[in-house]
């Protein structure tokens, strides 16, 4: 386990954390300015998660974008452990990898963890954990991902296109090591001590699939880096590129501290929310606020602490101008909590109303997203294209 604080696993992390001494923790990168010109100079501008520092720390991201810019085989990687409907603090990274994906025409791997999520579940049977995957596909979707370009593995239903590179991982990560990165106990369940082989495995399955080295960035959560880290140590004697990655924060639930999480559903927004509940959760979030308004007028809020102004900056507000004056706005006791809540809360709803026509029509075309409607089996890994 990381011994030292703040604490995060794949399974237990806060959203207001020291994300400076995480990346200091995990032994990551900062993004700096180099690393983004560099971004810039392949996509010709940057995303607002990108010029936000919202995606913060990286591992060898320039050598990825140099490796593109060379002309090798580049790849996308990202994933969603399918334990409900999918809230904004998962579509976050998907945002971004899908602006990544336009950018650079490079192919997506997405893996679909319904093995991991019944075994981690206390309550979920492993058929609802199942018909999770598919909906939240329909996100993906939704979001615009393109379906030629983005390819989804659903451990349980593609298994063979993964086991034959988990097996060698497996072979290769002892029960100690396992304790040590993930917490596991004797009393975690074997699922859960194999599946880190399934997650490593789809760092290296790209390789595989075309047949020479391919370069392998995964933009995610930094939640999930503990498998990056044992992807990179183990890539070398495998013989596959070591995986890079670039890290975003955690997108804050509406209340004090957690992320948003599926544990607490009254204060995480949901893509199938009705827009009017989605509005009145926005209404009832916390706030960096003050207790009233003639309080608020006098001393300010702080948005630093503020989940409502990290929905804004992470998400839905694109243009920075108008994000910084609202920033001191807010510290200058000119904004009030309500009127700012209330804007953003219309922008949530105007979003999910788009984006659940979308995710309805998208279910006509569900299938081309799979990986398993575009390769052969495994053992040749060509395409059916
Ligand atoms: Fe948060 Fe807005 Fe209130 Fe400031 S005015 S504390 S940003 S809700």
């Amino acid at each position: 386990m990381i011994s030292q604080e703040p604490q995060i696993t794949p399974w237990e992390a806060e959203a207001f954390v020291d994300y400076e001494k995480l990346i200091r923790i995990f032994g990551a990168k900062p993004l700096t300015d180099n690393e983004i010109e560099l971004l810039r100079k392949v996509t010709g501008e940057l995303h607002l998660m990108i010029r936000r520092r919202i995606f913060y720390s990286h591992r060898d991201l320039d050598k990825w974008i140099e490796a593109y810019i060379s002309g090798r085989r580049c790849a996308l990687y990202t994933g969603r452990g399918p334990s409900g409907h999918t809230h904004l603090g998962h579509i976050l990274p998907w945002i971004f990898t899908k602006w990544l994906q336009d950018k650079l025409g490079v192919d997506l791997f997405f893996q679909m963890t319904d093995d991991e999520k019944f075994w981690h579940s206390e309550e979920k049977s492993y058929e609802e954990i199942n018909a999770y995957a598919y909906e939240n596909i329909l996100d993906l979707a939704a979001l615009g991902l393109d379906p030629r370009k983005t390819h989804v593995i659903i451990d349980s239903e593609d298994i063979a296109f993964l086991y034959p590179i988990a097996i060698k991982i497996a072979k290769k990560i002892t029960l100690s090591t396992q304790k040590a990165t993930f917490g596991f106990t004797d009393s975690t369940n074997i699922g859960m001590i194999f599946y880190p082989t399934l997650q490593i495995a789809v760092a290296y399955f790209p390789t595989e699939l075309y047949g020479e080295p391919t370069e392998v960035l995964i933009p995610a959560g930094i939640d999930q880096d503990p498998y990056w880290r044992i992807a990179r140590d183990l890539a070398p004697s495998l013989g596959y590129p070591k995986p890079t990655q670039i890290h975003c924060k955690l997108l804050p639930g509406l209340d004090i501290g957690g992320k948003m999480s599926a544990s607490k559903p009254e204060t995480a927004i949901y893509t199938t929310d009705p827009p009017e509940i989605a509005k009145q959760k926005v209404m009832k979030g916390y706030t960096g606020g003050q207790p009233t308004a003639e309080l608020q007028k006098k001393l300010g809020g702080n948005p630093d602490i503020c989940p409502i102004y990290k929905m804004y900056e992470m998400i839905f507000e694109e243009d920075d101008k108008k994000l910084n004056e609202r920033y001191y706005a807010c510290k200058t006791g000119k904004l009030l909590c309500g009127e700012c809540k209330a804007e953003l809360a219309e922008r949530v709803a105007q979003f999910l109303k788009q984006h659940q026509q979308k995710r309805e029509k998208a279910r006509d075309y569900i299938e081309k997203y799979l990986i398993r409607t575009k390769f052969e089996e495994p053992r040749k890994y060509r395409t059916k294209r």
